[in-house]
């Protein structure tokens, strides 16, 4: 019999994250604990429900009362998950999570002892400073925001920013759909003649025809696209899917629901993946980093083909006992396994 428990957070970012909707000063969300014992022996499986409601999730205050509804005592983690209403996508991300450490973490062992992570760049200017303390930590792959500053201007920067950057090196752009089609078109004819590793949602997926216009870009221009805030959980993944999309995914596990079957279907069509983080704590960066690492491991030896996880976001709150102890440009699989969320559970006690 599991005992199943939430507490809820509020953390402080370190600095507050630039979105569409102004500023994002604190995370808000819950981390879930649930404990048994087996044969005497006590079993503690973790997870954590980290909504970004303008992501597509449900708010803070509809994940607080789907695990209120789980709180107390449960048969199997299986049965309490299917409990959990289905547009509650991150309490069944935290859930999945929980459910995946039982008898032993799925994806702690295996061949891929490290992947790269992604240094994300502040959006404007700021970049240019920020680039290089990183590349002294060895960070080679970048994530810059774009669609900030007016598109010259950032066209200005994106040179000096390139120019900074050793060969070898890859810059990612994010506009976080903030281009309409004619910007999105003026980007994209520069960023072909650049080493761009991809970039990320263009138009926005609210805006009027935006799955014809972003496949149309996607078509009409060589530089790769991706889709973030357009694949917000199962049915996304498979409406895009089936339009086949040829180009990159960013899935956030932790606003997935359940990971695993959605991560399924991605590989069976041998789709090209990058995992990012929802800003979450350890304990649900901990979830989606075994499943990166799943993920690697099922590619066997395509190293070229694996890229930089979207997880170079360390060190992130004020409070350092809610951040992952993964401020260099590589996670190893033993530091993901070395990750407790005990101490933040105690603390927010
Ligand atoms: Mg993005």
């Amino acid at each position: 019999m599991w005992k199943i428990e939430h507490r809820a957070y509020r953390l402080p970012f370190r600095q507050a994250v630039r979105t569409a909707h102004g500023p994002w000063a604190e995370r808000e969300g819950f981390l879930l604990r649930a404990e048994r014992e087996v044969e005497g022996r006590r079993e503690v499986a973790w997870g954590e429900a980290a909504p970004i409601p303008w992501f597509g999730s449900e708010t803070v205050a509809e994940a607080g009362a789907a695990l209120a509804g789980l709180e107390g005592r449960a048969e199997d983690l299986a049965d309490a998950l299917a409990r959990v209403p289905s547009d509650c996508t991150s309490v069944r991300a935290g859930l999945a999570a929980a459910l995946g450490t039982v008898g032993g973490a799925r994806g702690a062992e295996g061949a891929v002892k490290s992947l790269a992570l992604a240094g994300l760049l502040p959006a404007g200017r700021a970049a240019l400073e920020a680039v290089e303390p990183r590349l002294e930590l060895g960070f080679r792959v970048f994530k810059w925001k774009v669609g900030v500053l007016p598109a010259p201007d950032e066209w200005a920067l994106l040179d000096d920013l390139l120019a900074r950057l050793p060969a070898g090196a890859r810059l990612r752009l994010d506009a976080n759909g903030a281009w309409d089609r004619r910007t999105a078109e003026a980007w994209l004819a520069r960023a072909a003649e650049r080493p761009i590793e991809y970039v990320e949602q263009p138009i926005a997926p609210e805006a009027r025809g935006a799955e014809d216009l972003l496949r149309g870009l996607a078509e009409d221009y060589p530089v790769k696209l991706a889709l973030d805030e357009s694949v917000n959980g199962a049915g996304d993944v498979a409406r895009w899917l089936a339009a086949e999309w040829r180009g990159v995914w960013v899935l956030k596990p932790a606003l997935l629901g359940e990971p695993e079957p959605v991560l399924a279907r991605l590989a069976k069509e041998k789709a090209d993946l990058v995992f990012g983080s929802a800003l979450e704590t350890a304990a649900g960066a901990r979830a989606a980093l075994r499943l990166a690492f799943a993920w690697a491991e099922s590619r066997g030896g395509e190293p070229a083909s694996r890229r930089a996880l979207g997880f170079g976001v360390w060190p992130l709150f004020q409070d350092a006992r809610a951040d992952a102890a993964l401020a260099g440009p590589f996670v190893r699989r033993e530091d993901v396994e070395r990750i407790n969320p005990e101490a933040l559970w105690n603390a927010l006690s």
